[in-house]
């Protein structure tokens, strides 16, 4: 065999899970179709990334929140979610969650360098950048990946990490739920008048969310999720006309804002894997789950598939096991599913609510914001989630 687990794209997740491996003495060899310049030097690409504790815990043991630079870490305090053009707001507070902070924001292209310094560093990793991969197939002694350029890899087990709309997962047979929303995101960096006191605003218009979520260095990000025929009308609208919109839309909370760099756009579509294993095959990070943006749950829930995954492999690896055992692989299916399926479809519940225009939408959307205030446990709830301050 080539290696002990071959890893399909060097996105965060697949560089988290190689990083995991080979930190543990497995010989891993990652496949990558981007250039290794673009790897170790990620453009930005507009995503920033809200982190829960428990994710920071997962990229601390990893060491890569050690090689996120400290000033580039911000940290998300209060949380106010407003419903259309009323004044109340459901408030959360990082006082009541006991914790310094509700959450952290950071940049994607930041996690995406870290996570390949971190694998780079790692003598049993190999990475193979500038390599396509075209096809994958298992039996039972061994995994085979056929290359662009025709080498072939073996390894006993195949991770895939390809992105939500992974090419290896449907090469090895494994079912999606799909969900296109027929909606845009766009997201971008804006500076603004007044201080964000370190909170994220989420407002629900009709058919439209806009959330600014907050940045170091007297900025903030701004995600707009929208119809997808509107999106070029946003993307192309003038500058001036573009900051007087979001600023409107934020009731002025931040004063005066103004747009700094492009205007980034990403299709919503939001996929769950019927099972995160086939033969001698795993899937993680968005291969496995990829959901919605609104709630801020895809790369903490790809950073938990893959600090679960490693760990089942890295067990079997001291116990002197096969690394593609189908019993291995169930469980780790049966233990990050645990995770994903409340989230994917609460997600996609709170999507569907918040973007229907109908009385009765807007009655229930009133009141839950109301309820939410009010029940404590309802609160406790929603803020443990979205910290995930718990220890797992
Ligand atoms: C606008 C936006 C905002 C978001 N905000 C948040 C947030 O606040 N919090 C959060 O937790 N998550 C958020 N997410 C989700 C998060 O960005 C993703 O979950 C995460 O980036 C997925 O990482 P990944 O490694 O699984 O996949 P990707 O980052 O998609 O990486 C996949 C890699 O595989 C490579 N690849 C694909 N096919 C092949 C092939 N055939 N051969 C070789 N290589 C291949 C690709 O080049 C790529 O490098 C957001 C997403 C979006 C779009």
């Amino acid at each position: 065999m080539d290696s002990d687990v071959i890893i399909v794209g060097a996105g965060p997740a697949g560089l988290s899970v190689a990083r995991a491996l080979g930190e543990a003495g497995l010989a891993v060899t990652v496949t990558e179709r981007q250039s290794e310049r673009a790897l170790a030097e990620p453009a930005y690409d507009g995503r920033e990334i809200a982190l829960t504790h428990h994710s920071k815990r997962v990229m601390t043991d990893l060491g890569l929140w050690q090689r996120l630079p400290a000033d580039r870490i911000s940290l998300i305090r209060h949380a106010r979610v407003l419903n259309g053009a009323s004044p109340y707001s459901l408030h959360f507070d990082h006082r009541e969650a006991g914790t310094e902070t509700l959450g952290f924001m950071v940049s994607n292209h930041r996690i995406r360098k870290a996570a390949f310094d971190a694998v780079r560093d790692c003598g049993s990793v190999t990475l193979m950048a500038d390599t396509d991969v075209t096809r994958v197939r298992t039996d039972a002694g061994r995994g085979t990946v056929t290359l662009g350029d025709g080498r072939t890899l073996f390894a006993p087990l195949v991770v895939a990490a390809d992105s939500r709309f992974s090419a290896t997962r449907r090469m090895m047979g494994i079912p999606a739920d799909m969900l296109d929303f027929g909606r845009t995101c766009i997201v971008c960096r804006m500076t603004h008048e007044r201080s964000h006191q370190d909170t994220a605003f989420e407002c629900f218009h009709d058919a439209r969310t806009l959330a600014v979520l907050p940045l170091t260095h007297g900025e903030v990000s701004v995600v707009i999720t929208l119809g997808a025929e509107e999106a070029d009308g946003v993307l192309g609208m003038p500058e001036q006309a573009f900051n007087a919109d979001i600023g409107r839309r934020l009731k002025d909370r931040l004063g005066s804002m103004a747009l700094v760099g492009a205007r980034h756009a990403y299709p919503l579509v939001a996929v769950h894997a019927s099972r995160f294993h086939a033969r001698r095959f795993a899937l993680v990070g968005d291969a496995a789950v990829g959901t919605h943006p609104v709630t801020a749950h895809g790369f903490n829930l790809g950073l938990r598939g893959a600090g679960t995954l490693a760990q089942g492999l890295i067990a079997a690896h001291k116990a002197g096991h096969d690394l593609g055992a189908p019993a291995v692989l169930r469980r780790y299916t049966r233990r990050h599913r645990l995770h994903t399926l409340p989230l994917y479809h609460g997600t996609n519940a709170i999507v569907q609510l918040y973007t229907r225009t109908s009385p009765p939408a807007r009655l229930v959307r009133a009141a839950l914001l109301r309820l939410g205030n009010r029940i404590g446990p309802a609160r406790r709830l929603i803020m443990s989630q979205l910290t995930e301050t718990a220890p797992v």
